[in-house]
């Protein structure tokens, strides 16, 4: 492997986190030996010492009942018995001079220690110590101990055998120490593996996008992991942005097509007028109509840009309380001589104070838009009624209206940019009306449903959160 693709390896999170995980196992598994070690090398220690303070007892006894004498013989039978290379047995005098001793020939250079002589003379029942045998590889452990008046006995006892079996246990612990090493290197690639497989998803998609693959999507599991928290966040931000992009497109192309109109209009007023020489007057009406179809084109893009910066969630920061019964009172005021000049019956029924957090701005739009549509769309002698219900969550205005309605196929559409049914063409507008309400009613948290009948009338319905 390259030092290149080494280092990209020591960077990830699955390395560090498996790196994590061998130590913590190793170090515990270390320090569990470790602990079990001590406690073996004990017990077999205070084995030893046990079966040391019962060979003194033995001997005491038989010091006891067959004298001084008797000692040599007495105990190189036991000293044959057990091996004297594995253990002896000394007679002391107070001065820690030897009586009478089994044989010594292989614990040459053994001596007393006087320092535990004189602990046994100051009154302790045994001493212990560990020493090294010279030229020998193993220790000895040696008690002292009272036998009789002005006597004293001291044992030595090989540990080899101890040694031995502590030598195997260590012999054991390393290459094991190294397995589990091995195995929870293994374990833990695994695991950060396994955890962090749903990350390496969310990295690929987010390239793939990147390259230009912008209908992708995480997959998701439904394994309601952190990661799959992640994909689900990811993946509906990425619905979210490509829901704009998307719109902003359809703006584009909107405008584009919707521009081409009123600019050749505009251009062939203008080439008109290059063209034939027309009087003063002539003149003017051009120049106005150049002027209007330009307010025109002016309102259109305005008007789309307030719908995208809507969509995209501008304009959140300036809600405010707003009191949503005065909104409609206002646009009801605006409305009034527009309804009586068309002979229409406008009708409202407010409750006193209905107060939603909401830009107020985008709140009149609401309102005067679905007003205007109504008094629009109904003929002289209809009724239009405003209502505004507070009982729930969210609040509810309802416009209504017995105009010429919106026909089955149409209804679904009238929401759409720049839509306009064909049996209101006659009216002025863009078709955008609609489209900015909705886009409004949404930014604060609701909705805008139509209901209609063609021929009888229309109901515009929009929700607002509170
Ligand atoms: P416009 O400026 O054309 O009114 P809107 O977006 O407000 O644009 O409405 C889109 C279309 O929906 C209108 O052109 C009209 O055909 C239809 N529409 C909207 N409101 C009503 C209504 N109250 N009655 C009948 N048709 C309506």
């Amino acid at each position: 492997m390259s030092l290149k693709a080494t280092l990209k390896i020591r960077r990830t999170l699955a390395f560090r986190l498996t790196l994590w995980y061998a130590t913590v196992f190793t170090v515990s598994s270390l320090v569990a030996f470790s602990i079990f070690y001590i406690i073996i090398s004990n017990v077999i220690q205070e084995h030893t010492d046990q079966a040391l303070l019962k060979e003194m007892a033995e001997v005491a006894s038989i010091l006891k009942s067959k004298g001084e004498g008797s000692f040599k013989a007495e105990m190189s039978i036991e000293a044959e018995a057990e091996g004297v290379g594995n253990i002896f047995f000394r007679l002391l005098d107070p001065a820690g001079s030897e009586i009478a001793a089994t044989n010594m020939s292989s614990w040459k250079g053994i001596g007393t220690d006087s320092r535990a002589l004189e602990r046994v003379k100051g009154g302790e029942p045994s001493v212990f110590e560990t020493i090294s045998v010279p030229e020998r590889m193993d220790k000895a452990r040696i008690v002292y101990g009272a036998v009789g008046t002005g006597r004293f006995l001291q044992i030595g006892f090989s540990l080899e055998d101890d040694a031995r079996f502590l030598e195997t246990f260590r012999k054991v612990f390393v290459p094991s120490i190294m397995i589990i090493m091995v195995f929870s290197t293994l374990i833990g690639w695994f695991m950060a593996s396994h955890a962090l497989a749903g990350l390496k998803g969310v990295t690929k998609t987010a390239l793939d996008i990147s390259e230009g693959a912008f209908e992708k999507r995480v997959q998701v599991h439904a394994k309601g992991d952190e990661i799959e928290q992640l994909a689900v966040a990811f993946n509906r931000m990425l619905d979210r942005i490509h829901d704009l992009v998307k719109g902003l497109r359809e703006v584009t192309d909107d405008i584009a097509h919707d521009l081409r109109t009123p600019i050749a209009r505009i251009r062939g007023l203008a080439e008109a007028e290059l063209n034939a020489g027309k009087s003063g007057d002539e003149s003017k009406k051009l120049a106005a109509d150049t002027v209007e179809e330009c307010d025109n084109l002016l309102h259109m893009i305005n008007t789309m840009l307030e719908i995208s910066e809507t969509e995209a969630g501008i304009g959140q920061a300036s809600k405010v309380q707003a009191e949503l019964t005065q909104v409609i009172g206002e646009a009801l005021d605006l409305f009034r001589p527009i309804a009586e000049e068309k002979n229409i019956h406008l009708v409202s029924q407010l409750p006193d104070r209905v107060i939603i957090r909401g830009n107020i701005h985008g709140l009149q739009r609401i309102v005067v838009n679905l007003l205007d549509n109504a008094i629009k769309y109904t003929p002289a002698g209809g009724t239009v009624s405003v209502s505004l219900r507070d009982e729930n969550d969210p609040v509810e205005i309802v416009v209504h209206d017995t105009g010429i309605g919106i026909s089955e196929e149409d209804l679904p559409l009238v929401f759409n940019r720049l839509y306009r049914c064909d049996s209101s063409r006659s009216q002025p507008g863009f078709g955008l009306g609609l489209s900015l309400a909705l886009a409004v009613a949404r930014a604060h948290g609701g909705n805008i449903t139509a209901t209609s009948q063609p021929g009888r009338g229309s109901t515009f319905t929009v929700t607002l959160a509170r």
